[in-house]
């Protein structure tokens, strides 16, 4: 029995010793894999420290690097551009207290204008800026104003409509005009009085182009595109609706001897340089010129503008152009 007992009690060691070694084996297996999980989350944990600190100030890095070149960015793009236009703005708005002709829709041409011509002074920037030099020629014209006054400009920014007759188109005498020759009739009376005081003189100062309709100056200027090409008729005839003949206030003029072409070397020339004003004309497009009136020189092409703006010009050297943008339209 106690063999059995003891043989039971060996056959219980056994069993106690297999329950223990798979005891053993089940804690050396979670052991194992507690181990491997353990390793891989040590690892995994030890690869987050050394990796993600590192990572942050990279990122924090290229925020930095980002951060100064959008900083950069903005001080070129807006703040600092509009830091300086509201400097520039304050820069003009000081002249305009002075200046009468200060037009504040312009201001943004005023400023563009000057970052092209530096060296040009505000006062030049305004008064070239209202001329429209700033522009082309025929670019954004606008209607003329102050139609039937001697105050009327008409270029190559200020335009006639097709159907503008101006008022009161009187004939000049033919002692003083090729035939059927018309012009606003204070201007041709002014004219008929200069060219009958210049005969006086021996001197003689004929109108040979004077009124001239939309539709005439269509033909007109076709004729001398057709000749010489656009942009050299661009140089000398109007465009339709751009010339100055259709306000019934300009004259061409002749001696009767000299082509047109020639007046500047004629003695009716050098006696116009000196008097024209004193009956209201100016000489239109003088050679200084150039630019503001949009024309080479012409010595035969006079304009009536009235004896105390023809005064003014001939005194201060200036052209209608300048007058017009400085004294006549209201900005
Ligand atoms: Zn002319």
């Amino acid at each position: 029995m106690i063999d059995i007992g003891d043989n039971m009690s060996t056959g219980k060691k056994r069993k106690r010793k297999v329950k223990i070694k798979k005891k053993n084996f089940a804690i050396f297996i979670l052991f194992i894999i507690f181990f491997t999980f353990g390793i891989v989350e040590i690892i995994f944990c030890v690869t987050k420290v050394l990796t993600v600190p590192k990572a942050e100030p990279k990122q924090e890095e290229k925020r930095k690097e980002i951060k100064p070149k959008t900083k950069q960015k903005e001080k070129e793009e807006t703040p600092n551009n509009t830091d300086e236009k509201t400097k520039k703005l304050e820069k003009l708005e000081n002249i305009n207290q002075k200046l009468s002709y200060f037009n504040e829709d312009y201001i943004d041409r005023y400023i563009d204008y000057k970052e092209k011509n530096p060296s040009y002074q505000i006062e030049q920037i305004i008064k070239n800026v209202n001329m429209h030099l700033d522009q082309e020629h025929y670019e954004n014209t606008e209607k003329a104003t102050h139609l039937n006054t001697e105050k009327v400009l008409v270029n190559k920014h200020y335009y006639l409509e097709k159907d503008y007759v101006p008022d009161n188109l009187k004939t000049l005498s033919t002692q003083y005009a090729i035939s059927n020759m018309k012009l606003v009739d204070v201007a041709k009376e002014a004219f008929e009085e200069m060219s009958k005081t210049a005969k006086k003189q021996k001197l003689n100062i004929i109108a040979m182009s004077t009124y001239r309709s939309y539709t005439y100056q269509i033909d007109l200027y076709n004729r001398y595109v057709k000749a010489d090409g656009k942009e050299k008729a661009d140089t000398y005839s109007g465009r339709p609706g751009h010339s100055e003949h259709q306000t019934g206030l300009a004259v061409d003029v002749y001696n009767e001897k000299e082509t047109y072409t020639n007046f500047e070397k004629t003695k009716e020339f050098n006696w116009m340089e000196k008097h024209a004003h004193e009956y209201g004309f100016i000489l239109r497009f003088p050679k200084d010129k150039e630019e503001e009136t949009g024309y080479h020189y012409e010595s035969w092409h006079y304009r009536y503008v009235g004896k105390e703006i023809a005064t003014y010009i001939k005194d201060n050297n200036i052209s209608l152009e300048e007058y017009y943008a400085t004294k006549i339209k209201d900005w």
